[in-house]
């Protein structure tokens, strides 16, 4: 299998197929070009899976056993260093190949800034973009780039898509007034609920694209990201919101992004490769996908 825009990278820990075969096909997006604080999410994909070594392939509470599940790891995507558009229009590119192969597959994403969440959803198309970030996203441009990864969310509600934004607690006037105006939808964290999530998701039209940007986790849960706050959610929270929404709705897309650091094993690695098996068990416990 030959793709335009990827080279090999280290794998995933779980025994791997082919993209043709795979229900799910992870991708990682090593990009850290328009970080504004803490450097290092070109490692996150990386990292992520490396902290995969970690894990037990039996998700407990689902009786799920990961090694049974059909999954492909096509690697990275080649970036275009400090080029956030262009790296952009390679995401979208190898996806649009991936899915060429597999229409059914569900590409999921590994980062890596979260400006390239953008990709994802330029090719796989969504009605409705559900996200779990600290930050609302959703400026016009940042330090003169309109890819940054503080406008994803602008640039993806841009395309028309619908938007529903969970345990944020960081924005600016201007991006609130943005999203009073568009009808975006988002909870803070501190207002952050199981029945708030269902509340606003059971509305929003499908198919739907599922984002992670890491730092919607509380600080001391995720340290190694690029734009770290505090009083975020629990691990428990989101994964609660993912077992109802992929046993509730299409979903064709997911990605967690904004992982960084220098260290293997870090914290933020950690959770996020937790967060990776229990989106696939869940998604697999669900089957409607
Ligand atoms: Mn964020
Ligand atoms: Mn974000």
């Amino acid at each position: 299998m030959e793709f335009l825009y990827t080279y090999e990278d280290f794998k995933l820990d779980l025994p791997l197929v082919n993209v043709e075969d795979a229900r799910y096909v992870v991708l990682g997006v090593p990009f850290d070009g328009t970080t504004s604080y803490r450097s290092g999410a070109r490692f996150g994909p990386i990292l992520i899976r490396q902290a995969t070594i970690n894990l037990e392939s039996y998700v407990l509470d689902y009786g799920i056993e990961l090694s049974e599940v059909l999954i492909a790891d096509v690697g990275n995507v080649s970036i275009v260093s400090g080029n956030s558009e262009r790296t952009v229009d390679r995401v979208k590119e190898t996806i649009e190949e991936i899915i060429t192969l597999n229409p059914q597959a569900v590409p999921v994403l590994l980062g890596g800034e979260h400006s390239q969440t953008l990709g994802a959803i330029r090719a796989l198309k969504p009605k409705s973009y559900i996200v779990f970030d600290a930050h609302l996203d959703l400026r016009d441009t940042y330090e003169e780039n309109p890819y940054s990864h503080a406008c994803v969310a602008r640039r993806i509600a841009g395309l028309g898509v619908r938007e529903a934004m969970f345990g944020i607690r960081s924005g600016t006037r201007e991006e609130v007034e943005f999203a009073r105006e568009k009808g975006i939808v988002w909870i803070h964290a501190r207002d952050y609920s199981f029945d708030s999530f269902v509340e606003v998701v059971e509305l929003l039209p499908e198919p739907i694209y599922l984002s992670i940007d890491i730092d919607v986790f509380d600080v001391s849960m995720v340290p190694d990201t690029g734009t770290p706050e505090a009083g975020g959610l629990s691990f428990w929270d989101v994964i609660s919101a993912i077992e109802w929404l992929v046993e509730n709705k299409k979903v064709i897309g997911f990605d967690i992004m904004e992982v960084a650091g220098e260290r293997l094993g870090n914290p933020t690695a950690v959770t996020a490769a937790k967060l990776l098996f229990y989106f696939i068990a869940a998604a697999e416990k669900g089957r409607k996908l």
